[in-house]
């Protein structure tokens, strides 16, 4: 499989609700793909590839979100310096000493006021210097109002393991474009490859999207915390041991059906696969449960290392696990 998409997905700057960049690059990939294609009005991409018209079949939505966390420009101070809010779930001692981008490609490193300890997680006591010291000087570079992402180059680890920023969910919109991509119109369901907006902040995009398509069944294609290293989440996942298939996830249950045909899917197929159990966060799959009249949904997830930071680490193998178990899934027959 070529990475080299996955790599500028991952790059591309696209704090939630500012999607645009990955926005192109999603329709740029999957142009000819499919045979509707829809930008709704918050911005989400809707592509669907329609099934055979096989008797059973149902309406499958896959949803991966395009945006990645961020921080907000609220105040910039006498001195230059440029106080920000987050924009999603941010760990400050993360962002701490390392390099953001605004939109408009100025560069700014994150200070703090104090000790980065006794921040106590609070961006508030952030700060970012964008080389200015004055107020004047900064408002020529950055507004109030003005959006920052975090810089995170993209390497290649061993094992192949890579890291980068952003593969939450950047991972999970290259896995619904190479699915898409061997999707050849055969399939007994109407798939939808949707492409959502804001979910860090709400799974907001998802919501709405999920009104436009009326699924049968959702699918949340994101990433999952690891456990393998002892760190501040205790569970089983682990880079590498294969896709997970979400069993837990604080903000939705899984259909119990939908999981044990994609178990099976797994099992049959031989794709390599582990039990998830998320104990923090959420996912699309949350608003799509809730949308209409209610959607089953199920979750597929690559386990990330250190996520929501500028060096999250996945595996590759895990990727390719997570395309042939879409592809595989995708193809069967659900009952019900
Ligand atoms: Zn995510």
């Amino acid at each position: 499989m070529d990475y080299s998409l996955l790599k500028e997905l991952s790059q591309a700057w696209g704090v939630s609700g500012r999607e645009k960049n990955i926005r192109e690059i999603v329709l740029r990939e999957i142009e000819g793909l499919a045979d509707e294609i829809k930008v709704d009005a918050l911005g989400n991409v809707i592509a669907l590839k329609r099934g055979s018209g096989a008797a059973g079949g149902k309406r499958i939505m896959l949803a991966a979100h395009m945006d990645e966390i961020g921080v907000q420009v609220k105040k910039i101070e006498n001195d230059g310096r440029i106080k920000v809010c987050n924009v999603g779930f941010i760990w400050a001692a993360a962002m701490y000493n390392d390099r953001v981008f605004f939109r408009n490609g100025i560069v700014g490193v994150v200070g703090c006021e104090g000790r980065v300890e006794d921040a106590k997680n609070d961006a508030g006591k952030l700060f970012i210097d964008i080389g200015c010291t004055t107020k004047e000087d900064a408002e020529k570079y950055v507004k109030v109002g003005d959006y920052a992402g975090f810089a995170g180059e993209y390497y290649e680890l061993a094992n192949d393991k890579i890291s980068a920023k952003s593969f939450d969910d950047r991972a999970g919109c290259f896995m619904l474009i190479e699915a898409l991509k061997r999707n050849k119109g055969d399939l007994p369901n109407d798939v939808y490859y949707v492409f959502t907006v804001q979910e860090e902040v709400g799974t907001r995009g998802s919501k709405t999207a999920a009104a436009f398509v009326k699924p049968d069944i959702g699918i949340s294609v994101d990433v999952t915390p690891d456990h393998f290293y002892p760190c501040d989440l205790d569970g089983c996942n682990a880079v590498g041991d294969g896709i997970s298939v979400t069993l837990g996830d604080p903000s939705a249950i899984m259909d119990e059906y939908l999981v044990d045909e994609m178990l099976a899917c797994c099992e049959e197929s031989g794709i390599p696969y582990q039990r998830g159990v998320m104990d923090r966060g959420g996912t699309d799959a949350s608003s799509i449960n809730l949308s209409n009249e209610g959607v089953r949904v199920a979750g597929i997830a690559i386990v990330d290392r250190y996520p929501h930071s500028q060096c999250s680490v996945i595996s590759k193998k895990d990727i390719e696990a997570g395309v042939e178990l879409i592809d595989r899934y995708t193809r069967r027959i659900f009952r019900f």
